[in-house]
């Protein structure tokens, strides 16, 4: 059984934290840029999609960072009591496909969608169609559950 995890999140300009479950993304928790003062100085977001209906994930805002994470957990154990093993397979397919999509095109590659013959050759060298890359990049570049 996978348990919670979090890592900075280099990028952001406030304090910001990736909240992994294994290796799926189940949300953040975030310092506030720009609000009001006296209004909550964190939110956290908590669920992933696909692999959820729209709106099951949760939002909020909290004072400290320790109610944010207790809110977060609490909404966790409610949105991933509703997940099956397909839900968390359709994120990482998403994510693969998103992921693969980017490659291609830092590769300067073709999807086979953007040729008129509906054939291509992915970055790694294997040939495409549009009848094949879907199982191609689920077969070689899904990233394996860590
Ligand atoms: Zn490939």
């Amino acid at each position: 059984m996978s348990t919670l995890t979090r890592r900075r999140n280099p990028d952001a300009h406030d304090e910001s934290w990736r909240i992994h479950f294994g290796d799926v993304a189940a949300g953040t928790i975030s310092r506030r840029s720009g609000n009001p003062s006296g209004t909550p100085e964190w939110q956290w977001l908590c669920g992933f999609y696909p692999g959820s209906q729209p709106g099951e994930q949760m939002v909020g805002t909290a004072s400290t960072f320790e109610q944010a994470r207790q809110s977060f957990e609490a909404a966790w154990t409610i949105f991933v009591s509703r997940r099956s093993p397909a839900d968390f397979e359709t994120w990482r397919r998403h994510q693969a496909f998103t992921a693969w999509k980017y490659a291609m095109w830092n590769a300067g590659c073709r999807m086979p969608t953007q040729s008129s013959t509906g054939r291509s050759r992915c970055f790694c060298g294997a040939l495409i169609d549009l009848r094949t890359s879907e199982s191609h990049i689920y077969a070689c570049h899904i990233a394996t559950p860590r």
